[in-house]
């Protein structure tokens, strides 16, 4: 995988683009990012959705995800998904799980789907469904995973740590101890709106992401290979692009823009009703930009021993910065307790034992590591 998408970073492949085929949703999460929640008679047409696929099928794509909103609340998104799978892409689903039925779950198996992520920030209904603004959505977040599950569709399940959660979504795993197949992931990182407005509230504060870190790193089974990785700088790595977007990811809205990132809304590379994905891939002024980040780029890093390991963010550099060569507070904070509670556990010199007292790894957790 890891050689594929260097060959696609290479030759300019979109080897994976994420489709935002609605805004409509039935929550109203306090952190989304999207600022619309209902459809809107500009989405694109089930026709000009295909017509894409058939696209980006000719330019080497090799995975769609389908998001919203709640992309599910889209009355044609599982047709759609058939039309993807026709033409041999890998699909991901994103939901907060409220339209999968019994029906739905088998569908998405007989689709044989690549994977389900499944938002859940809470592991009780209070909490949960506080965040999302909508009483009952824990419990339909709950049947949704265990549906999937039973049918065999491997599903993540996904949250973010905020300011309100922080502690709890570590305790997450335990409400699916009898369904070892369930993966986790989460991670500290908040995006602002795409109306710009800043979602800074909702951020944990620095004791929580050094406390989530300090509790995720010591499940790990070993951080030999990290601090293998953070004393050994790279040859070249300055020159590494900051991440795939407009390289080997691209994002499209519901009304047919195309961004690098769905985190980037005010980099438009132009509208698939106006120009061809292609034409706008290879040519746009904004894709263009995006792919002259480098992490040469991110000038206020010079001399920091985290450099070379440090996963860049060019969408929040952008809204905390202006830039996308900005400093992102966040990416920084992050990087820097993740480090400090690898060397934490590490222990200074010698490598500690992983704690006994840690239960055994299921979770995984967005790792703020260069790829
Ligand atoms: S690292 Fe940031 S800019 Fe890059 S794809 Fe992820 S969210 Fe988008
Ligand atoms: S830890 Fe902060 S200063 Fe260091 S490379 Fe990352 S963002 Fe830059």
């Amino acid at each position: 995988m890891k050689n594929a998408l260097a060959r696609a970073r290479r030759r300019l492949v979109p080897a994976s683009v994420l489709l935002t085929i609605t805004h409509r949703c039935q929550l109203a999460c306090s952190h989304c990012y999207e600022a619309e929640h209902s459809a809107s008679a500009q989405e694109l047409s089930f026709a000009e959705w295909v017509q894409l696929f058939d696209e980006l099928a000719l330019l080497g794509t090799l995975e769609l995800t389908f998001t919203g909103g709640e992309a599910l609340l889209r009355p044609d998104a599982l047709a759609l998904m058939a039309e993807a799978r026709r033409r041999q892409f890998a699909i991901t689903v994103f939901t907060n799980g409220g339209p999968i039925t019994p029906e739905v779950a088998r569908r998405l198996r007989e689709l044989r789907v690549m994977g389900v992520e499944v938002s859940l920030h809470a592991a009780h209904a209070a909490l949960h469904d506080g965040l999302v603004g909508r009483q009952g959505a824990f419990a339909r977040a709950v049947r949704a995973i265990e549906l999937l599950d039973g049918e065999g569709v491997p599903v993540l399940v996904k949250s973010n740590v905020l300011r309100c959660n922080a502690l709890e979504v570590l305790s997450l795993e335990a409400l699916f101890a009898v369904r070892p197949r369930v993966r986790f992931l989460s991670d500290v990182l908040v995006h602002a709106r795409d109306d710009g407005r800043s979602l800074a509230a909702q951020r944990p504060t620095g004791e929580q992401v050094e406390a989530y870190f300090d509790t995720q790193v010591a499940r790990l089974d070993e951080v030999e290979p990290l601090l293998a990785r953070l004393l050994t700088v790279p040859d070249g790595y300055l020159e590494r692009d900051a991440c795939g977007a407009g390289r080997t990811f691209a994002s499209v809205q519901p009304n047919g823009d195309v961004l690098p990132c769905v985190h980037t809304p005010g980099l438009k590379l132009g509208n698939l009703r106006e120009a061809t994905f292609s034409e706008l891939w290879l040519s746009s002024e904004a894709v263009r930009r995006m792919r002259a980040v480098t992490v040469a780029r991110f000038a206020e890093c010079a001399g920091c021993e985290y450099r070379h390991v440090c996963a860049k963010c060019p969408a929040l550099s952008l809204s905390e910065s202006g830039e996308l060569t900005g400093h992102s507070r966040q990416v920084c904070d992050r990087t820097k307790a993740f480090w400090g509670a690898v060397k934490r556990r590490a222990g200074g010199g010698g490598l500690a034992p992983r704690p006994e007292a840690a239960e055994p790894a299921r979770r995984t957790f967005a790792l703020p590591v260069i790829a």
